[in-house]
């Protein structure tokens, strides 16, 4: 594995930051975020550079990269004060479980559209009674003549307002049949549109650019087809989706973390109030260098974690560890620059505030900070678990 940017991606990076500073790049953005609604002027940009198609592979139009690549973007986005949720749930969780698990006829479906932009997935596993706790979601999909029929509900879904399909984790076997929790779930698509398929928006506070929703399934028909892999295995291809879910969250994490860092930087630099710039005293300098300092261990680790997936090696403990990191490092840079701001760190004006309810969420998902550490000390230490 090497550290240096491959010159292509020096090239994405930089033309990231060129989009950035263009009408559709970060004043954009930042408009849409903060009325909670989507910047389709960016997203057709990031369309049109070829950035959606990262993960796609080049016979369905896509780029064929990696993860490496797509957590790159993705903190480099976040490090120009920019992030889109649909970029996890659509343009990488549902191009992954598609290309890596997708019948043939599946992929020529979706993964050109996805690559363009044109079509969007949300990412359905969440329910009321099973958040932490996947494995016993309620969703259930039964055999109904040559498909399935879904009756079930799902919460804190992202961006189904932009999606013309869900990629949906449901029980094809209810918890209570099965004698391994991990057997009987199966992953489908299904469209946003279909028959019995309705959404209520859920009143989230996160200065970002999609909604949340709260998703119910009143006996939803399926196609067979609509089946992604083999019923019951979805726990298979599942964590071929959550690890890189857990990557590109760690890295929407640094990379916000580097822009409200940087902001912090260039303000403390400029402002006087005693003889000096207020940079210069270690009361704010030391956080700051704390904070770069935690923001580059964990884009190291993120880095490592995307490797491991690229590379098919097991990299679960990596992920969660680069998501835990990514979000303390965001969190904490986030709030050192609103302390260095003064009064000015709570107004809109100088935005950092702004970032603050989006970092604070990584923290909690897609995957917990306790849930992390529980996996840390069951995988990784071996110890006894509690639940
Ligand atoms: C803005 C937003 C967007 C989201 N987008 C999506 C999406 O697109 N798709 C989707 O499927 N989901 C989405 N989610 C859901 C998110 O993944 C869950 O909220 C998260 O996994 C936590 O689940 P929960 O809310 O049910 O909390 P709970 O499981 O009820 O947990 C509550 C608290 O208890 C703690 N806890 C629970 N069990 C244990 C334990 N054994 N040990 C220690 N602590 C424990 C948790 O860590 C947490 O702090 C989103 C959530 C939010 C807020």
């Amino acid at each position: 594995m090497s550290f240096e940017l491959a010159p292509e991606e020096q090239l994405m990076v930089q033309a990231v930051r060129e989009l950035a500073a263009s009408p559709a790049g970060r004043a954009h953005w930042r408009e849409r975020a903060l009325a909670n609604e989507f910047p389709e002027r960016l997203w057709d940009a990031l369309a049109a550079a070829g950035f959606l198609g990262i993960l796609v592979p080049q016979e369905y139009g896509g780029a064929g990269l990696g993860l490496r690549e797509m957590a790159l973007l993705m903190e480099t986005l976040g490090a120009e004060g920019m992030a889109l949720l649909l970029m996890i749930v659509s343009t990488t969780m549902s191009t992954i479980a598609l290309a890596r698990h997708g019948s043939p006829e599946q992929k020529r479906r979706y993964l050109p559209g996805l690559a363009q932009g044109t079509t969007r997935f949300c990412f359905a596993i969440t329910e009321p009674n099973a958040g932490s706790n996947s494995f016993r979601l309620e969703t259930l999909a039964t055999r109904d003549g040559d498909g399935y029929r879904i009756r079930g509900q799902k919460y804190f879904i992202s961006g189904v307002e932009q999606a013309q399909h869900c990629l949906l984790v449901t029980r094809t076997t209810p918890a209570r049949d099965v004698t391994d929790k991990r057997a009987g779930l199966s992953l489908f698509i299904v469209d946003t549109d279909a028959p019995g398929f309705t959404k209520q928006v859920q009143d989230t506070a996160l200065n970002e650019t999609e909604r949340q929703w709260t998703l119910f399934f009143d006996d939803v028909r399926v196609p067979r087809a609509s089946l992604i892999g083999d019923e019951g295995a979805g726990h298979r291809y599942l964590f071929d989706l959550l690890n890189p879910e857990r990557v590109v969250s760690a890295a929407i994490a640094t990379g916000l973390g580097r822009y409200v860092l940087g902001r912090a930087v260039a303000y403390t630099r400029d402002r006087k109030v005693f003889s000096v710039p207020i940079g210069a005293h270690q009361g704010l300098a030391h956080p700051m260098a704390l904070a770069a300092a935690h923001l580059e261990l964990a884009a190291l680790m993120t880095r490592k974690a995307a490797w491991l997936f690229d590379n098919g090696k097991p990299g679960g403990a990596e992920a969660n560890v680069a998501k835990m990191a990514a979000a303390d490092a965001g969190l904490e840079a986030c709030d050192v620059a609103i302390q260095a701001h003064g009064g000015n760190g709570f107004t809109r004006e100088y935005e950092v505030v702004t970032y603050w309810p989006l970092l604070r969420l990584i923290k909690t998902a897609p995957v917990s900070r306790e849930m992390i550490l529980n996996y840390i000390g069951e995988h990784v230490l071996g110890l006894p678990r509690s639940y």
